[in-house]
């Protein structure tokens, strides 16, 4: 037997061997022609990969094998190049292994550490790929896990993640993820695993979180490079991940998305033309868009769903399905400036809050007396200049040329003198 490498096979080369260590391990899943696949993503010593099936009734066959990290030396597997046309320039081989496939598990205790193969966004940088549904592979330190949960039918479970940035975020278990390795991370909690979650989601809900798709897959105490250096920082670093669970830094807003690095920060000029999806940095002064405009409106205190009900009722918010009180949610429509052009902007609770010279409460009491002072509170909105972080909103019923955009967070910031650059931190990040 002719042990050899990734990139010397090819389809109806006889009499070779290959070492491979699982890397990636998909759930079973069915094909467009309703036939069963396991897909498995496997790696030589020279961080070649390739991309294995194996189908039907085979995959309970190898129900004992291709354990994750684990290598295996195989031979006598079928090779076929991938029938994707994207790939097929570059004649892509894919291995497809059924029963007659010879596959030996190597004898080691420890598997070796995986060669570097992946590509793995920092938590700081999550903010660039928010809303985009673009697959990214993310590590870090398990170190929350909440109880499991449904929505809907759907098993459901958040586990809290930290990097080396000491921020904390929510990665959100769907279905089986939530079953299986949530349910292992749960159990494990205590030793604070280290996980590498690939091809996982970055979402606008609640600020900022990261979710798992059906092709997700969840890396529990993976055998990666990147793993020693991260579990030394959690090791010296008890404190700010202690600060991160107590406080809940990965539900405030100003800790996920705090100001952004001036590079980072896009004119509005740049982003009407833009894809859908993205959100982005801008920087500029906001005017209230109209005297019309009600302040306030009624919201779910948790999930800050619209509802149409007065505080003094208890009712099951139909979003988060908790009981509660509506509370009064400050909100505002602007129209917000920078050199280049507008838009038209909501901001909402605090992000608004900030803006508005008076309290919700003391809005409310002028509304009664039909006395709003809608001039004061127009030039104490526009004398900030705020940076936003900004998406088109999802529901606008007005024709795209007057696009609205919602506010995700907003800083305001302090001028140290007319026109100079941007000197102070965000007014309103509590350090
Ligand atoms: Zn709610």
């Amino acid at each position: 037997m002719n042990f050899i490498t990734f990139d010397r096979l090819l389809p109806g080369i006889k009499n070779w061997a290959v070492t491979v260590q699982v890397i990636d391990k998909q759930k079973p899943q069915v094909s467009k022609k309703g036939r069963r696949y396991l897909k498995l993503l496997l790696a030589d010593e020279k961080a070649n990969k390739i991309d294995a099936l194996i189908y039907g009734s085979d995959i309970d066959f190898f129900r004992n094998h291709f354990q994750i990290y684990r290598r295996f030396v195989v031979s006598n597997a079928r090779l076929q190049y991938a029938d994707d046309p994207l790939t097929l320039e570059q004649k892509t081989c894919t291995m497809i292994i059924d029963n007659s496939t010879i596959v030996e598990p190597l004898d080691e205790q420890q598997p070796p550490l995986l060669p570097p193969l992946y590509q793995f966004t920092p938590f700081k940088k999550l903010c660039h790929h928010i809303d985009t549904n673009s697959d990214l592979d993310v590590i870090g330190i398990v170190v929350h896990v909440n109880p499991q949960s449904t929505k809907g039918a759907t098993p459901i479970r958040d586990i809290v993640l930290t990097d080396q940035s000491s921020m904390a975020i929510i990665l959100t278990l769907w279905g089986e993820h939530a079953t299986d390795e949530g349910q292992i991370i749960a159990e494990t909690i205590h030793t604070q695993p280290l996980i590498a979650a690939l091809r996982v989601k970055a979402t606008s809900y609640g600020t900022i979180t990261l979710s798992t798709k059906f092709a997700s897959c969840i890396l529990i105490n993976p055998p990666l490079q990147e793993g020693p250096p991260l579990r030394q920082w959690a090791a010296k670093n008890n404190e700010a991940i202690t600060k991160a669970i107590t406080e809940k830094t990965y539900e405030n807003p100003l800790e996920l998305l705090p100001p952004p690095d001036a590079e980072d920060i896009t004119h509005i000029g740049a982003i009407v033309t833009a894809p859908q999806k993205k959100a982005f940095w801008i920087q500029g002064t906001p005017k209230l868009l109209d005297r019309s405009q009600k302040l306030w409106y009624h919201a779910c205190p948790f999930c800050h769903k619209s509802i149409r009900s007065t505080p003094e009722y208890k009712i099951t918010c139909l979003s988060c399905h908790r009981r509660i009180h509506v509370v009064a949610r400050p909100r505002i429509t602007v129209d917000f400036t920078d050199w280049s052009g507008n838009i038209t902007l909501d901001l909402y609770g605090k992000d608004a809050q900030q803006l508005l010279p008076y309290k919700i409460s003391e809005i409310q009491q002028q509304e009664s007396e039909n006395n709003i002072p809608y001039r004061a509170i127009e030039e104490c909105i526009s004398d900030n200049t705020i940076i936003c972080f900004i998406k088109k909103a999802p529901y606008s019923y007005e024709p795209s040329a007057t696009q609205k955009y919602t506010a995700i967070v907003a800083h305001k910031i302090y001028l140290a003198e007319q026109g100079s650059r941007l000197t102070g931190a965000a007014g309103s990040s509590s350090a």
